[in-house]
């Protein structure tokens, strides 16, 4: 898995990281990625190195991906199964229960983030839990857990290397399969040094062994460990997660307790469909044919505690639109992230909330709602390389337009008094030769008299903060003709 990026330049991407990720964030006029107006964009220095890391990334997946033959067989069949279990979640997700419960694990259920952090800090008090080390996990993620642990007075350590770099930094993930992308080696060095005291060091062997020095005692003290889930077996009651670095097994079988987070999508029909999920996720994840570790748990070890959370928290949202339910297909491997020229330029940070790129901008506004996160449909140049790598075929552009179409007509930013004004007045000038005429003068005077201005105020100044405006040309072509061909007109 790459953890690093070698390439990007050291200086100001740890210091400059927005923090702008909460839901209540969203709140801000709209999306981040208006009111920050694509604050990657801007900078931070983390945006492009993570551009270049999503390029590199994309390009030896894609050399993977292509050299095998049955690979768009391996798609269909993908497609093809979550599409059944999305049919059939209701059934799915019960029999999942009945079986892993059968086996000592104990099922709860949770309508929203507030619901499941509530279920974890129940557990954490019933065990009496002061330290926990957590597995990566993107639903953990989404319930902000790290700050109800910390609310709470619990030490709560993110153990997949990527996670424990933004977690000590202070930033939040910028890829859902790679968080710390934007981080060069030296950025790491930088970041032990002023946090843990270690000697600088841009080694990969000499940071890596940094990290496993701190974290292995975590795991030793540790009351209770968390992780997320990949895939959950139905028929079996089996739980999968796939990892790279080993912590994920030490986080869930060396605390006395395990809590399991997992969105009510992850659940699969039978385990004979798991392999074609493993061959697809490791090579568009992270180029391997397969992932270092894949766990298969059961239940509940004897004499050890195993919960499972499974969240809801806008997915049967998503279910009940039958336009936009294939989203629930996505097995979060990140690879229309990294294909994704918006993303590339922009970065993670730029989405606003936990999942950024394509995937980010159909399931936010279902699970934040089209008010806080309207936007984020309209930041897409709908170019179709996401939906063309992804291993589920979803059709992400067309997913993209339905929202689109739904946030100009429910209450979102895109559906705000200025912007149906601005519709309106387009209506009305483009109804008539005189109004365009009218129009057009009034544009090009707006555009001359703006750039007289020393600085632009308001949404003004943010759009021109990133942007140049365009340079007025020369007279009007009606203009030029009028002058040119009088004798046509006659
Ligand atoms: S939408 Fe497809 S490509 Fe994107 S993360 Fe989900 S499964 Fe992967």
């Amino acid at each position: 898995m790459t953890l690093v990026s070698s390439r990007a330049k050291p200086q100001a991407a740890l210091t400059l990281a927005p923090q702008i990720m909460s839901t209540e964030d969203l709140h801000l006029e709209g999306a981040p990625f208006l009111k920050e107006q694509t604050a990657g964009l801007y900078e931070p220095a983390g945006s492009k190195a993570a551009g270049e890391a999503a390029v590199r990334s994309t390009k030896q997946n894609r050399e993977i991906t292509d050299a095998i033959p049955y690979w768009q067989d391996w798609r269909e069949q993908a497609r093809a199964i979550k599409a059944f279990t999305v049919a059939n979640l209701d059934k799915l997700l019960v029999e999942f229960e009945r079986n892993i419960t059968a086996r000592g694990a104990t099922v709860l259920w949770a309508d929203s983030a507030e619901e499941a952090n509530r279920h974890v800090l129940e557990i954490a008090r019933e065990h009496n839990v002061k330290r926990v080390v957590k597995g990566k996990s993107m639903v953990s993620e989404e319930m902000e857990l790290n700050h109800t642990f910390a609310a709470a007075g619990i030490r709560a350590l993110e153990t997949d290397l990527g996670e424990y770099l933004v977690q000590l930094a202070g930033q939040r993930p910028t890829h859902i399969v790679t968080p710390a992308l934007h981080l060069s080696a030296e950025d790491v060095g930088r970041l032990f040094a002023e946090k843990l005291g270690e000697p600088f060091s841009a080694e990969h062997g000499d940071l890596t062994n940094i990290a496993r020095r701190q974290l292995r005692e975590e795991f030793l003290r540790a009351d209770m460990g968390t992780s997320g889930v990949n895939f959950a077996i139905a028929e079996t009651g089996t739980l999968v997660i796939v990892e790279n670095e080993g912590n994920v097994g030490l986080s869930t079988a060396t605390p006395p307790v395990h809590v399991a987070l997992m969105g009510m999508e992850k659940v699969l029909p039978r385990i004979d469909y798991l392999p074609v999920f493993l061959q697809l996720l490791a090579r568009v994840g992270t180029g391997q044919k397969l992932t270092s570790y894949t766990h298969l748990i059961h239940g509940a070890t004897p004499g050890r505690k195993l919960y499972v959370i499974i969240l809801d928290n806008g997915r049967s949202k998503i279910l009940s639109d039958p336009a936009a339910r294939q989203a629930l297909r996505c097995i979060r491997c990140g690879m229309c992230l990294n294909v994704c020229p918006v993303y590339r330029r922009a970065g993670g940070w730029a989405y606003g909330w936990v999942y950024p790129g394509p995937i980010g901008s159909i399931i936010t506004p279902h699970l934040v709602g089209l008010d806080k996160a309207g936007a984020l449909p309209f930041a897409s140049s709908l170019c179709g390389a996401c939906s063309e790598v992804c291993p589920v075929k979803i059709d992400i552009p067309h997913q993209l337009v339905h929202l689109r179409h739904r946030a100009v007509g429910e209450p979102s930013p895109m559906n705000s008094a200025t912007e149906r004004l601005t519709w309106r007045l387009w209506a009305w000038a483009m109804s008539g030769p005189k109004r365009y005429r009218l129009a057009m003068w009034a544009v090009r005077l707006g555009v001359r008299l703006t750039k007289l201005l020393p600085w632009h105020p308001g949404k003004l100044g943010a759009w021109t903060r990133g942007r140049e405006l365009p340079k007025v040309p020369g007279p009007a072509f009606r203009n030029w003709w009028r002058r040119n061909h009088s004798d046509f007109e006659k």
